[in-house]
């Protein structure tokens, strides 16, 4: 007889990971599946790393998960014996005008996250290779920094696997069924039995329930470059240079500094066109590095010819307006949902996988933004 698990969590991102983490602490049987495996390279979890901050405009909630799940990340990388999480400091550069940099202030500081206010010459003058004329101001969260993401989400599995948690890797067949589904296909062959199962495929839900999903999850296509700094040039690497976000860009540019020597990193936070997660095209465009150069050299003028060392094409899973999406299946009573990290979700795995398993195990109550009847099917981003 095939073995009977409670729960089956399908998708092996950070939301996955984290989510089968909490399961099995309380003592549940779980396995996990993902048909590329765990932070594979289509996975929106397979970059190199992810931004860990706390700040979110005017929304405490998302601050508040971000603190929480800081630590578990820590606690990770401490278990595992590996460097998950880089302080290197969160920059926020804005202008007069932004009242999200106003709230995130505001948030911060009654949430007891330590912040340092900073004017336009302060920060010309702490990061000389940065040249942001429009930046009147900004906020430096000095604790926060880089997850190592690709890295980080095999680490949490193999601790699972070597503490009891299944792991296969396989595609889960499209589930059908009524009211209760009492087993998954396999693309092995094979089938599986849970009492609960969860799914967290990221840009691929609308696949895995089309019906449901197809106009609530809207997976874009989002390039990162990789830069080489000069030979011996330490201007870009932590502590010399934080992670910064420019708002008052039209196509908000985020960078990283050169972690691991892997180079700077920057990209785009704007929406890219749609993207299939399978056979997308994963190779940057020329268009998109002439952007990019035309950006540097007014912004990293260093940079500006720096050679390429890297490209990532990866995708966001949005939602209508960038809140999660964590519910309960509406006809398939043992079936629950978690996606939608929609660019800014890698960082909050430990927070919502210990909201969703205690929404399983324990009812507490749900939080009604990440309800599904909360989704419109129109996009309009509001969470950044
Ligand atoms: C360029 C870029 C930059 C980003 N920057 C940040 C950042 O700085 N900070 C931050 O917090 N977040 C960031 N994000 C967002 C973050 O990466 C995602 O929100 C998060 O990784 C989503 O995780 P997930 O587990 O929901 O999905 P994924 O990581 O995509 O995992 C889904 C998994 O499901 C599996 N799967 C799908 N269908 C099936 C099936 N039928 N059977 C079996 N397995 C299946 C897939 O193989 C995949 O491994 C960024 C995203 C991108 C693309």
């Amino acid at each position: 007889m095939s073995k009977h698990f409670d729960f089956a969590v399908i998708g092996v991102g950070s939301f996955g990971a984290w989510t089968a983490h909490f399961l099995h602490h309380s003592g549940a049987s779980v396995i996990l599946l993902d048909a590329y495996g765990p932070a594979n390279s289509r996975a929106s979890s397979g970059g190199e790393t992810r931004i860990i901050r706390m700040g979110y405009g005017p929304d405490e909630l998302y601050t508040r998960w971000a603190m929480h799940s800081l630590p578990h990340w820590r606690d990770l990388g401490e278990r595992t014996g590996r460097k998950i999480f880089h302080q290197t400091g969160v920059l926020w550069l804005s202008n007069d005008a932004d009242t999200y940099l106003q709230n995130l202030h505001r948030v911060l500081g009654n949430a007891g996250v330590k912040q340092e206010r900073l004017t336009s010459d302060e920060i010309q003058q702490r990061w000389p290779q940065l040249h942001f004329p429009d930046v009147t101001w900004g906020v430096l969260e000095p604790e926060s920094g880089l997850l190592m993401a690709r890295s980080s989400v095999p680490a949490l599995v193999a601790e699972l696997v070597n503490s009891g948690v299944e792991y296969r890797t396989a595609a889960v067949a499209v589930p059908n069924a009524n009211a209760r589904l009492a087993q998954i296909n396999l693309s092995t062959g094979d089938s599986i039995a849970a009492g609960t199962f969860i799914f967290a495929c990221g840009s691929w839900l609308p696949k895995v329930f089309p019906q449901l999903l197809q106009n609530r999850i809207f997976p874009t296509r989002q390039e990162v470059f990789f830069l080489g700094p000069q030979p011996g040039d330490r201007s870009f690497q932590p502590p010399h240079m934080p992670a910064w976000l420019q708002r008052t860009h039209p196509d908000l540019p985020y960078a990283l500094p050169d972690i691991e020597n892997r180079g700077f990193k920057i990209a785009f936070d704007r929406h890219g066109d749609a993207f299939d997660p399978d056979s997308g095209s994963r190779v940057a465009t020329q268009a998109s590095l002439d952007q990019l150069r035309a950006y540097l050299k007014l912004h990293v003028p260093a940079l500006a010819n720096a050679p390429v060392v890297e490209t990532r094409v990866c995708q966001y899973e949005n939602t209508w307006n960038g809140d999660f999406l964590i519910d309960r299946h509406p006809e398939l009573e043992n079936v629950w949902i978690a996606g939608g990290g929609s660019g800014h979700g890698f960082k909050h795995g430990p927070a919502l996988g210990e909201y969703l398993c205690s929404r399983i195990l324990y009812g507490i109550p749900a939080e009604p933004r990440f309800s599904l009847a909360a989704k419109q099917t129109e996009q309009q981003r509001s969470i950044y």
